[in-house]
């Protein structure tokens, strides 16, 4: 057995749409879901000797799962012990598995304040943080102070906010996985924090369909303009490849019906980029991850 006394953290044949927001793709030829870092640096030693392709999954909200799945080894920070939140005074440190909306919820009821117009956006911290995630009001990268991060190497290594070079919808947080991270808050009264929170819960739920309902973001904003823009402009909302739909309520959505497939996902936004790039001249590039 390849991960020996691991095997009852890595498991073999594993599917990975339930844990992706399409519901879409195929199995993980190997799934860990390490209790702590001391056994996460050892699956990750492991893999490494036997020269496996390592996935991080987050919340798998920006994750696309081909058809064939994954020949390697994706890590899920599953464990309690990647999601502990701690406060100390305006300071806030959680582990990269934690819920973003866990952290959002942690700190508003420590009347700390920063990061509540992120609310609604699903995933965890580790996944926010890879992908720079924002709002109108400004990005997560913006209140971070430092991360841990895991090397390929298996090794830690401590870095700023200055190293991750966080620009939209970016960071340069490319090394195997964010272990932990720490935010720099502002004190604030609860009860407006909360009421903070509660609008732009209200108003982010009017603007993207529904849980349980299998979506994704489509494209990523480009500078200056808008991919909802583009993708009117272009008169592609609504489009249909194969059993997935870019939505028409919610604009730069896609949703996967029954019968979908990864692979409709795939050429859906190919047609669709292609088309845009055609009427307006923008190339937008995708806002999914495809393993
Ligand atoms: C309904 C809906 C609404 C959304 N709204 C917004 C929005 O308003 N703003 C916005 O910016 N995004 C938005 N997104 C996109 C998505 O939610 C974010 O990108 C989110 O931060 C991804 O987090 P995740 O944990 O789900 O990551 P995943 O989808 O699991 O992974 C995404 C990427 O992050 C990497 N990753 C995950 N965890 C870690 C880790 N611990 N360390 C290193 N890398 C990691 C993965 O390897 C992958 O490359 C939305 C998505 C949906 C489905």
């Amino acid at each position: 057995m390849l991960f020996g006394k691991l095997q009852g953290s890595v498991r073999e044949g594993v599917p990975l749409a339930p844990y992706t927001w399409l519901q879409l793709g195929g199995p993980a030829k190997y799934f860990a879901e390490p209790s702590d870092v001391e056994q996460l640096q050892e699956i990750v030693r492991i893999a490494n000797r036997e020269g496996l392709s390592i996935r991080v999954l987050g919340g798998g909200s920006n994750i696309l799962v081909r058809d064939k799945g994954f020949d390697g080894l994706v890590l899920h920070l599953s464990a309690p012990w990647f999601e502990k939140i701690s406060i100390q005074g305006t300071s806030v440190q959680c582990g990269g598995g934690t819920r973003l909306a866990h952290l959002i919820n942690a700190c508003v009821g420590a009347g700390l304040g920063g990061l509540e117009h992120l609310v609604g956006i699903p995933g965890t911290v580790g996944g926010a943080l890879h992908s720079n995630s924002s709002t109108d009001e400004g990005d997560i990268g913006s209140l971070m102070s430092q991360a841990t991060l895991l090397t390929r190497k298996g090794e830690q290594v401590t870095v700023s906010a200055k190293d991750a070079n966080f620009s939209h919808r970016r960071s340069s947080l490319d090394e195997l996985l964010i272990l932990d991270a720490a935010f720099e808050l502002h004190s604030g009264d609860v009860r407006q924090l909360t009421k903070r929170e509660q609008t732009f819960w209200i108003v982010k739920r009017s603007k993207q369909p529904n849980y349980p309902a299998r979506s994704a973001l489509a494209f990523v904003d480009l500078d200056g303009v808008s991919a909802v823009e583009l993708l009117h402009r272009s008169g592609v909302n609504g489009m249909i490849e194969g059993n997935v739909q870019l939505n028409s309520t919610y604009p730069n959505y896609i949703t996967a019906n029954t019968g979908a497939s990864a692979d409709h996902v795939i050429k859906l936004l190919e047609r669709a980029k292609e088309i845009v790039f055609k009427k307006t001249g923008f190339s937008l590039q995708p806002q999914l991850v495809v393993w």
